[in-house]
């Protein structure tokens, strides 16, 4: 037996939880590009936005200013979980065999096991402080519902929540979780919409997608002026919310005494990676350190690696704002793979921007692999991850065996984004040997890309 004492976590007080929310906007070398109203094909205003979002909330949006202060009745809910715990995988490196040394910020902490309660909340707070009454949403593998259902709860306010047909049908738990704080669920496509009817008549649409389950939450939002719409990903005020991730790892990595050269996570709509990644691109670009930062997708949905970067709708039926960023098409259907958080056609402006900008690299991994490093990673530190960061942790294992060969020094920073308590089905499904991989083809993409909308120069 190894009776080396190491120190295996850092953790700050509630004094040292950030304040203020990280704009990386306010840093970009060039501004983004502007969204689209969908009708009139030019900039919308926060009076086109105004419908589905509060005030607040579209301010943050469009906001140019570097720290957001975060309200005292949010960073009071926060601290019901935050600040999360950074961890050193020494447990891990040693199976690996590797001089790398790994760091992940674990957010399975929060009450729905993942990053998204860190918008939720705020999301709620500003609706709620508005005279919202119900909150309408979209959920993939329920990670996002479940959040907006907690934070509604907490707010007083209705949630009624579409979730993607394959995975409801999938996750059974994950709905009855939503149900018990309190949400109405609908499995997407439903009859409850006159798009989710429209939808339906498709078999090909059978399992939904995600832009199909928006475009439900949309419609049933803009029909009555005491209902709003929350989106838990891709928006600028979404990765601001998430930005108390990587300030926080900041100042734990210090507390470590050690400097990543790499940062890697895995995307949907980005919003765990920015949060992640934003605070030290912030430090990179001041020319304070120099980290790699990379975004991990999955091979069946390579938003950045093989998608297009052109406006495109953030839903299925073309009734949200257009938005220029990595896309599939909008009504790209993505084979249903177990990262049911990361089968998203678009990926977010501001993350499609700055790797544009050259300021990231993306790579895809197949699921399989994905599977392999999450059994190694439970069998060494012990939390089993959602589906979606096995994604990061994938390319964590290979750069960690690439450092044994290579000797060069490797620092890796990882987003253990969330637990996978509720997707065991999926690792049921590797156990048992019935996992594949999908060999995904332009082709397949041809499709949906030859329907991106039109827009003039
Ligand atoms: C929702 C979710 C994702 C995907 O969303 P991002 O905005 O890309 O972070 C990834 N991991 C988990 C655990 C999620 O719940």
């Amino acid at each position: 037996m190894d009776d080396t004492v190491r120190q295996h976590k850092y953790l700050l007080t509630e004094d040292q939880m950030p304040t203020t929310w990280y704009n990386l906007a306010a840093d970009l070398p060039t501004p983004m590009p502007p969204p689209l109203h969908p009708g009139r094909m030019d900039p919308v205003g926060p009076e086109d936005l105004a419908p589905l979002f509060p005030m607040e909330l579209i301010m943050q949006e469009v906001s140019t200013d570097r720290y957001i202060e975060i309200p005292g009745g949010v960073l009071d809910v926060y601290r019901h979980w935050r600040p999360s715990p950074l961890f050193r995988a020494h447990a891990l490196e040693r199976a690996l065999g590797t001089p790398a040394r790994i760091y992940y910020k674990y957010e399975g902490v929060s009450p729905a096991g993942s990053h998204k309660p860190n918008t939720s909340v705020p999301q709620a707070y500003y609706n709620a402080k508005e005279g919202t009454k119900k909150l309408t949403t979209e959920t993939g593998a329920g990670q996002w519902g479940t959040a907006l259902a907690y934070a509604c709860a907490l707010y007083d306010m209705e949630c009624e929540v579409w979730q993607v047909g394959a995975s409801y049908d999938a996750k059974p738990y994950r709905r009855l979780m939503m149900e018990t704080f309190g949400a109405t669920l609908h499995r997407s496509p439903s009859d409850l919409t006159e798009i989710g009817r429209k939808l339906a008549q498709d078999p090909a649409n059978w399992s939904g997608s995600l832009g199909m389950a928006i475009s439900e939450a949309v419609e049933v939002a803009a029909q009555d002026p005491n209902t709003r719409y929350a989106l838990g990903s891709v928006l600028n005020h979404v990765l601001l919310h998430q930005t108390v991730i990587g300030e926080e790892a900041l100042l734990q990595m210090e507390m470590a005494g050690d400097t990543p050269t790499m940062i890697v996570g895995c995307t949907g709509g980005g919003s765990n990676f920015a949060g992640l990644s934003f605070p030290f691109m912030r430090e990179k670009l001041a020319g304070r350190i120099n980290p790699q930062i990379m975004a991990v997708e999955p091979a069946s949905c390579p938003t950045l690696t093989r998608g297009v970067y052109a406006y495109d709708f953030g839903d299925t039926a073309g009734m949200t704002p257009l938005m220029k960023m990595h896309t599939l098409g909008h009504d790209f259907v993505p084979d249903p793979i177990h990262a049911g958080g990361l089968r998203y056609h678009g990926m977010a402006p501001m993350i499609s921007h700055v790797y544009e900008l050259g300021l990231l690299d993306a790579v895809s991994v197949p699921q399989t692999e994905c599977f392999s490093a999450a059994l190694q990673f439970a069998r060494t530190e012990g939390i089993v991850p959602a589906p979606e960061p096995t994604h990061a942790i994938a390319i964590a294992i290979r750069e960690a065996l690439k450092a044994k060969e290579t000797g060069e020094e490797t620092v890796i920073l990882t987003a253990l984004c969330g637990h996978g308590h509720f997707d065991l089905a999926a690792y049921e499904n590797y156990l048992s040997g019935a996992m594949v991989d999908e060999d995904v083809t332009d082709e397949r993409f041809a499709e949906s890309l030859s329907h991106l909308p039109v827009v003039p120069a």
